[in-house]
């Protein structure tokens, strides 16, 4: 039977395009994990070059966590293919999905152990 999983089951299927960019972020005062979705599309600021060509785009954002609420501004700049170049942040730092699932489940179980 396994080789018949591998014939039907084998290929992953995509899913239609994800044009959203996923941040995730952890406030350096209290913490607090926050995840934002920012649009590539709608949500990015354009850069022209010299003569009017986009040469790249930027976003600017206002994060907000829900524990000291407290703003922290991500600064993020993308090629003109909305290709990421680089990203700071003041008031937090980036985290990877990972971390962001892994420190969210730790702080639910904190909650559970002390409720
Ligand atoms: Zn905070």
């Amino acid at each position: 039977m396994d080789f018949l999983r591998r014939l039907f089951g084998g290929q992953r299927q995509h899913g239609p395009p994800d044009n959203g960019l996923h941040l995730y972020v952890r406030c350096s005062r209290c913490g607090a994990l926050v995840h934002v979705r920012v649009h590539l599309y709608n949500d990015l600021a354009v850069d022209y070059d010299d003569n009017e060509n986009v040469s790249g785009y930027w976003l600017r954002k206002e994060i907000m966590d829900s524990r000291c609420f407290r703003l922290m501004y991500a600064d993020i700049t993308f090629d003109r293919n909305r290709r990421e170049i680089q990203r700071s942040i003041e008031g937090g730092e980036f985290i990877s999905a990972e971390e962001y699932g892994r420190l969210s489940q730790e702080a639910n179980g904190r909650k559970q152990e002390t409720g």
